[in-house]
């Protein structure tokens, strides 16, 4: 099979033998790879610690061609499946953990992630995949990390009470994960702000139904005038620190951070006085991805055209490295797909 890994860094398109499935695995066909800005900062280094060897990839569509033992209970052959989850837990969790068994199996001590979606095929267990109607097309395959870890963001919202109609700053709104976040908290009846950068962005922002959509550079003072007191919650999508220190700016007295995005390590920290936390008393959270019950949640939303992935660009795997660059850049809004795995 036709694969794109990386190797020491660098990236490599080659063949490699096909993959058999063992006990739970199933063997899937990938007709769309969605390209994730994690992608960019893995082929960087811009993570200490984060390997840079090893299959590449983790948001893919495609049909599951072959099952290992025990794995028919989970999926037909046939079946069209999304895969991904991140490339953050989804690869094995034990089930028997304290984590596993109390809902976040992304923490299991034996957890492994998904990653190998730009290949030709990708083997995974079994449990992870989630069957998609034949209304989800191939284009919406970064629902598979973009999508879910937007969902899971602005579901933290609701499982700890945020009442509809209020107001919620989307940092980062235009990209890869604001854009659905957009969308997702206005279908659950809260009121969005959403902050990019540049005339084009803001205003792909306003056209996802944003109820005001403003530049980073003006978004204080557009929500000091309109929003009495601050947001009640802001979700952190961009991968700079600078977003995050204007979500805590924007952020009302006891109201909600969420960070999601992951800045390159050198850009160092957010500073927060304690001062400023005694007076703001704001609850701080991080959101990672999600289960595969919130990804069976999403494709249902999605299904119900509540949710619809802007894809700028589209491309063949031998390109990838040109789209990674131009992710790099912030060349589009949303998000871009691989949809020829074998050139
Ligand atoms: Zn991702
Ligand atoms: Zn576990």
């Amino acid at each position: 099979m036709r694969t794109a890994r990386l190797e020491d860094g660098e990236l490599r398109i080659m063949e490699r033998p096909d993959p058999e499935p063992g006990y739970e695995e199933a063997v899937v066909r990938i007709t769309a790879a969605g390209v994730c800005h994690s992608d960019v900062h893995l082929l960087k280094g811009d993570w200490t610690g984060v390997a840079r060897s090893g299959p590449f990839g983790h948001e893919g569509v495609g049909i599951v061609e072959a099952l290992g033992p025990g794995a028919e209970r989970y999926a037909a052959l046939g079946d069209r499946v999304i895969v991904g989850l991140g490339g953050s837990g989804g690869g094995y969790w034990c089930g028997a953990c304290e984590h596993c068994l109390g809902g976040k199996p992304r923490l299991c001590r034996q957890g492994k992630g998904i990653l190998g979606t730009y290949s030709e095929q990708l083997k995974l267990f079994a449990k992870s995949m989630v069957v998609l109607p034949d209304s989800i097309g191939d284009h919406e395959v970064p629902l598979a990390c973009g999508g879910l870890t937007a969902y899971g963001a602005v579901k933290k919202l609701n499982q700890y009470s945020l009442v509809p109609g209020s107001w919620v700053a989307v940092l980062g709104a235009a990209g890869g994960l604001g854009h659905y976040a957009v969308q997702i908290a206005k279908h659950w009846g809260y009121r969005v702000v959403g902050v990019d950068v540049g005339a084009d962005r803001v205003q792909f922002v306003r056209s996802l139904g944003a109820d005001l959509a403003v530049d980073a550079n003006e978004a204080a003072a557009v929500v000091r005038q309109t929003i009495p007191g601050g947001v009640h919650a802001s979700l952190v999508f961009t991968p700079r620190v600078a977003g995050f220190r204007l979500g805590m700016d924007l952020l009302r007295r006891g109201g909600m951070f969420v960070g999601v995005g992951i800045p390159a390590d050198k850009e160092g920290g957010i500073e927060i006085s304690p001062w400023e936390l005694f007076g703001k008393d704001p609850l701080i959270m991080f959101s990672a991805v999600g289960t595969v019950q919130d990804m069976r949640e999403l494709v249902q939303l999605a299904a119900d055209g509540h949710v619809r992935t802007h894809v700028s660009r589209t491309g063949k795997l031998s390109e990838l490295s040109t789209i990674l660059d131009e992710l790099e850049s912030g060349a589009y809004t949303g998000r871009a797909v691989i949809t020829d795995l074998s050139n």
